[in-house]
């Protein structure tokens, strides 16, 4: 079953780039998942493979020497390397939203002459650094407080400074569930440009290289699920970054956040991915065709047909608004494509995990065995609503609340 539905919608690049994403997820990621999960240890092979098949520039533009994918063509690929490695296919994703932010959505921005310039050059290095050495970056923006959901300007600061003649920028703060910590080569971190009353439009964008001196990675990594990510977190001590690293210039982060909305449910890939693993796993268990499981049919019994029935309408039902969200990615969507969008990523996020629930419910006791991928797929879709900034709660708050009220609309006080 093809991850994007039919198939013949796709154009030749994505079809391609699905296939191959398809083929390394197959033969190479999905055996080595396993292992990663029980070690909670990050997949650094994965990635010479996404390096050498090309994948760690898709989103690099043509001009730069990357692949030039855009939104849609990647969300579609992210989703097939989710069916295969759910933690692969989650900090591919960080890495690869970096080249949007700084590519697709930067394009689509308003900026001043000289801001433009400045952000050309920025991002030629930002990008030479992926194309020609295939450095991974991270995105560490979560903090622990209001920041992360949006509400609240980011505790870690970087006030100006010039050090050895080169003006830029010293950092300090602490980023948990720092995805990639101590794999990545870049962190893009998210911070408050200090100054006095900042707000979260001060948000600031900047490469931090890993080995920059005052980054140091600490504390231990062992959850629930997705633990391939490696997520432990991010220490910053007044880490010197030239004006140069700036991913975005100076106040365009919270235009950019404001205006691509799309890129908050850039996660949604992942879980469509695991959706599709944990209903193809179901089949090939009732069909009796799961390598080293004895031959023991199940698809006989009219309770299997029925829950494998409504598996495949959840799924075909996640399938249809991830695909509706992944053409509908645009600059200013108008308040409709917004709230679809919401409902989209809120859906695949929990559907994710109700297909997942519904699977071990469906193949019985020995599927939730560890030596079986069930068990693992059951506990990684557990993780998709709690992403932030749209985790589950929040999905639905602000969907709510748009739904009722008009852009600027509040309620007469009640005397
Ligand atoms: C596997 C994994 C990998 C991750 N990788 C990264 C990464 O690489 N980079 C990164 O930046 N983050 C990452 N995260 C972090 C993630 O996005 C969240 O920031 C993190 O899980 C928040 O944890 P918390 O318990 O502190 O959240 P809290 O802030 O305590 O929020 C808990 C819940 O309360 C609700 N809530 C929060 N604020 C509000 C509000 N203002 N109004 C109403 N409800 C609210 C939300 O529903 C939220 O789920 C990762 C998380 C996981 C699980």
């Amino acid at each position: 079953m093809h991850i994007a539905g039919n198939p013949r919608l796709l154009t030749p690049q994505q079809r391609e780039l699905i296939e191959l994403a398809g083929a390394l997820g197959r033969e190479r990621f999905a055996p080595r998942a396993a292992r990663h999960d029980r070690e909670a240890s990050f997949p650094f092979e994965n990635y010479a493979d996404l390096r050498e098949a090309g994948l760690l520039k898709i989103c690099v533009p043509r001009a730069h020497g990357g692949l030039g994918a855009d939104f849609t063509t990647y969300v579609l690929v992210a989703a097939e390397l989710g069916r295969h490695c759910g933690a692969t296919a989650l900090t591919f994703n960080l890495h690869v939203s970096s080249c949007l932010w700084s590519g697709e959505v930067a394009d689509a921005l308003a900026m001043t002459p000289a801001q433009r310039a400045e952000h050309e050059a920025g991002r030629a290095l930002h990008y030479a650094g992926i194309v020609e050495r295939g450095l991974l970056h991270a995105q560490p923006f979560s903090e622990g407080g209001a920041a992360a959901a949006g509400k609240a300007p980011y505790d870690t600061l970087a006030r100006r400074a010039a050090v050895g003649g080169v003006d830029g920028y010293l950092v300090s703060g602490r980023k948990i569930f720092a995805s990639m910590a101590g794999a990545a080569d870049v962190y893009g971190v998210l911070c408050t440009l200090d100054q006095p009353g900042a707000t979260q439009r001060d948000a600031l964008y900047l490469a931090v290289p890993a080995q920059a001196a005052g980054v140091q990675v600490e504390g231990d990594w062992d959850p629930l699920g997705m633990r391939g990510t490696a997520s432990r977190t991010l220490r910053l001590h007044e880490v010197f970054v030239p004006q140069s690293a700036r991913l975005l210039p100076e106040g365009l982060y919270w235009q950019a956040a404001a205006r691509f909305p799309h890129m908050f449910a850039t996660h949604t890939p992942t879980y469509m991915g695991i959706a599709q693993a944990a209903y193809d796993f179901t089949v090939a268990y009732l069909r009796a065709e799961v390598p080293g499981m004895p031959p023991v049919p199940r698809r006989q019994y009219p309770t299997k047909q029925i829950a494998v029935a409504e598996m495949r309408i959840r799924l075909e039902q996640t399938r249809a608004l991830f695909l509706q969200n992944a053409r509908d990615a645009t600059v200013d969507p108008d308040p409709d494509t917004r709230m679809r969008l919401l409902a989209a990523h809120y859906t695949v996020m929990e559907n994710a995990h109700d297909i997942a629930r519904l699977a071990i419910r469906t193949c019985g006791g020995q599927a939730m065995l560890k030596s079986l991928p069930l068990e693992r797929l059951y506990r990684d879709s557990r993780c998709g609503s709690l992403m932030l900034p749209w985790t589950a709660e929040l999905c639905l708050d602000r969907l709510g609340r748009e739904c009722l009220y008009e852009d600027g609309e509040q309620d007469e006080a009640i005397e």
